[in-house]
């Protein structure tokens, strides 16, 4: 048996003990020594998720580091006592899009802890369709399993910057200062961005913005416009990243622009939302480019890694609480509340 946090539906959670799960010959078991709670394992507690109830409960979580426990016969690469990174997202292997590389972009793609049992567990078994296309990936030395467990949300960040891209001496605004946020900026200032503004509602987050990454100009809401013309000049940004969850910001977003700049909307919207006004002459006018973005490939995954081990992002910074399975509910409604940054779970 094995400990587990499971979703039985609508905000109910519960620390379960279930069977260890057997390995096929093609397969992998991992035991996990980190996960870490993301803001969509959040909205899957709150909202519930389709086919997770009662009979069929799901385990979360889906930023996972850990060792590996078994592997089946048939499998080669692998070995028992390799430490990994496990990137979540897996296609179908045969569709366009997967034979491009972009497994994330499969219209029948799979998750741990969205849609296949994730790493809220002591162990976690990797399909033989995830070890055949790469999820596994070998852990460098440099990185701790809690820093690797946030490779996954900064792999996201990474595919976003990669579309909307960010050149040497951009000024970059970046609305949303949560992890995401962060994240953004650190991964900017790294790409050579000569000024990274960072703009949150919440005044303690843009504190704690200020104490990690001391180089970014924090804005409060009040004065976001007129703190963009006084730092550009009047120009307005090259680059605005949205990562926040809210239609205002992505609508005002068009008036920080420069000329010729490029907006990045990362995330989604609550459910149920009217549709975004755009001023699209805006977006004429002024030459911009708007991007999306969503998840990340196995390749992208494999070099946020790499780079992460370089250690040029101080990304330790943002695991702000470490806590044990039992007290997952405490670290869960700390994610909730927006309590520090990174909540990770730990296992011995
Ligand atoms: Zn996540
Ligand atoms: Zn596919």
């Amino acid at each position: 048996m094995m400990q587990a946090v499971q979703l039985f539906g609508k905000n109910v959670i519960k620390n379960v003990e279930v069977p260890q799960p057997q390995i096929k010959d093609n397969e992998i078991l991992v035991q996990v020594k980190a996960a870490a709670i993301c803001g969509s394992d959040v909205r899957m507690i709150q909202n519930g998720y389709p086919g997770v109830n009662e009979t069929h409960p799901l385990t979360l979580g889906h930023e996972v580091s850990g060792i590996i426990a078994k592997v089946g016969a048939a499998v080669s690469g692998y070995e028992v006592g390799q430490r990994v990174a496990i990137a979540p997202n897996m296609g179908c292997g045969i569709c366009d899009q997967c034979v491009s590389g972009n497994t994330h972009l499969c219209s029948n793609y799979q998750a741990f802890g969205i849609n296949l049992p994730g790493g809220f567990a002591q162990y976690l078994k990797i399909p033989a369709k995830a070890v055949r296309q790469g999820n596994l990936a070998p852990l460098p030395e440099e990185l701790d399993f809690a820093t690797a467990a946030i490779v996954e949300p900064l792999s996201c960040v990474f595919n976003g910057q990669k579309i909307a891209q960010v050149y040497p001496g951009d000024k970059v605004l970046i609305i949303g200062a949560g992890p995401i946020g962060i994240m953004h900026a650190m991964l900017a200032l790294a790409q050579g961005a000569q000024k990274v503004m960072m703009n949150d509602l919440n005044e303690s987050r843009l504190q704690i913005v200020h104490e990690i990454l001391p180089d970014v100009i924090t804005i409060t809401n009040a004065d976001l416009k007129a703190a963009i013309a006084e730092n550009t000049d009047q120009k307005g940004v090259d680059l605005c990243i949205i990562a926040a969850p809210a239609a205002p910001a992505q609508e005002a977003s068009f008036d920080y622009m420069a000329m010729n700049g490029r907006l990045l909307f990362f995330g989604g919207l609550p459910q149920n939302r009217e549709p975004v006004k755009l001023n699209t002459n805006l977006l004429h006018y002024k030459q911009l480019r708007l991007y999306g973005c969503t998840r990340a490939s196995l390749s992208t995954y494999r070099q946020t890694l790499a780079f992460a081990a370089s250690g040029r992002l101080p990304l330790s910074k943002l695991i702000t609480a470490r806590y044990s399975i039992d007290d997952f509910s405490l670290a869960y409604q700390n994610a909730r509340d927006g309590q520090g940054l990174k909540n990770v779970i730990e296992f011995k």
